[in-house]
């Protein structure tokens, strides 16, 4: 059982929480801390809601500690500072991601990859020091430590909320893997709330960008509306013949299990896999194709804090933004049975600020 804060903030909080696996969210009473030393409060405006909402609110992962109030796609206005807060001040435009802790002194920490620290403290569904439950931001204030809060550019639209998880999910392997070179050919897998943005700041780079995808449906739509270049069929045999060893990089964004063997045959010799999704059983790794042209496949995680104010920099300054379905608050249940269809495209986003509304 979660404790409660030794100190909480005496302004009540308010959210959405699931109770149990059935993930579906009701409102809900709660406290944050008290604004400590260090700290950010502020009044939430719009959060995005991620994929993996749906997973830890079903308990999928198995990791789930209820209630939840989901949210880690989070913008908003400080409304409070604590005594040494150096970067922010009240009226101030702010984002929280994935992460609102670390332990600030390992390996990972170190050099600003707080998002590899083994000690991370996620946003919701994790533990702060003192085994308080985190609660994310399907609620009405945050209170948050200044390292994990970033500014929010000035000419950026606040509900482009999901450049905080989705957009640093792929901008950032994007950069880590070297496939941000102008003149590159970049595929991504799948087109949903991480494949478009990586389409959008693969292109922004002065990528050649391929969509890859197992239907035409989207054909039209990731060429004409998200600046793709060209578009591949990967049921189709003969398609994925005539693009062998045209790509230097893959960002595969699909978290079902899906073979991998046709996506490595499409690179080039060096040419990198990089899984961002996450299927939930082992995928199968055929290793040959790797060794024929010294192939990679790796994995990352979200970004750690100083990337993602230079992520969001770079997306304010070339103008990258998701493409998203703003609703209210009491849509919320509806756009998870809708995200599960992968009914939207591609991304939703609540209105916090304009349509939480409390009650006791
Ligand atoms: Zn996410
Ligand atoms: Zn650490």
């Amino acid at each position: 059982m979660a404790k409660s804060y030794e100190n909480e903030h005496p302004i009540k909080a308010f959210g959405w929480a699931a109770r149990d696996t059935s993930g579906v969210l009701s409102p809900f009473n709660f406290s944050r801390r008290v604004t400590g030393e260090k700290d950010v409060q502020f009044k939430v405006m719009y959060c995005g809601i991620c994929h993996s909402d749906l997973h830890q609110l079903k308990n999928e992962w198995g990791n789930s500690k209820y209630p939840i109030v989901p949210g880690h796609e989070v913008v908003g206005v400080v409304t409070e500072v604590g005594s040494k807060v150096e970067k922010f001040e009240v009226g101030d435009k702010v984002g929280v991601g994935c992460m609102v802790g670390s332990c600030r002194e390992c390996e990972n920490c170190s050099v600003d990859l707080e998002n590899y620290c083994p000690r991370q403290i996620p946003t919701y569904n994790g533990y702060s020091p003192g085994e308080t439950l985190t609660f994310g931001g399907y609620s009405d204030i945050m209170v948050t430590d200044e390292h994990f809060v970033v500014h929010w550019p000035e000419n950026l639209s606040m509900d482009a909320a999901p450049l905080l998880c989705a957009g640093i999910t792929t901008y950032s392997p994007l950069k880590y893997y070297g496939l941000d070179k102008p003149g590159m050919h970049i595929g991504v897998v799948g087109l949903g709330g991480l494949g478009h943005m990586a389409v959008k700041f693969a292109k922004a780079f002065g990528t050649k960008v391929t969509v890859i995808s197992t239907s035409a449906n989207k054909k039209q739509e990731a060429i004409e509306c998200l600046g793709a270049d060209s578009f591949l069929i990967s049921r189709d045999p003969e398609q994925m013949k005539a693009a062998m060893s045209t790509l230097d990089g893959i960002i595969d964004t699909v978290s079902a299990v899906h073979p991998i063997l046709p996506l490595l045959s499409l690179l080039k010799a060096h040419g990198k896999l990089v899984m961002v999704g996450a299927p939930e059983k082992p995928v199968e790794l055929p290793v040959f194709p790797l060794l024929m042209g010294r192939k990679l496949v790796g994995g990352s995680l979200i970004g750690g804090m100083k990337e993602t104010q230079e992520m969001l920099d770079f997306a304010a300054k070339h103008n990258i933004t998701p493409v998203i379905e703003v609703v209210p608050m009491d849509y919320v249940n509806t756009a998870l049975e809708r995200l599960l269809k992968s009914d939207v495209k591609y991304r939703f986003v609540l209105d916090i600020g304009n349509t939480l509304k409390a009650t006791n």
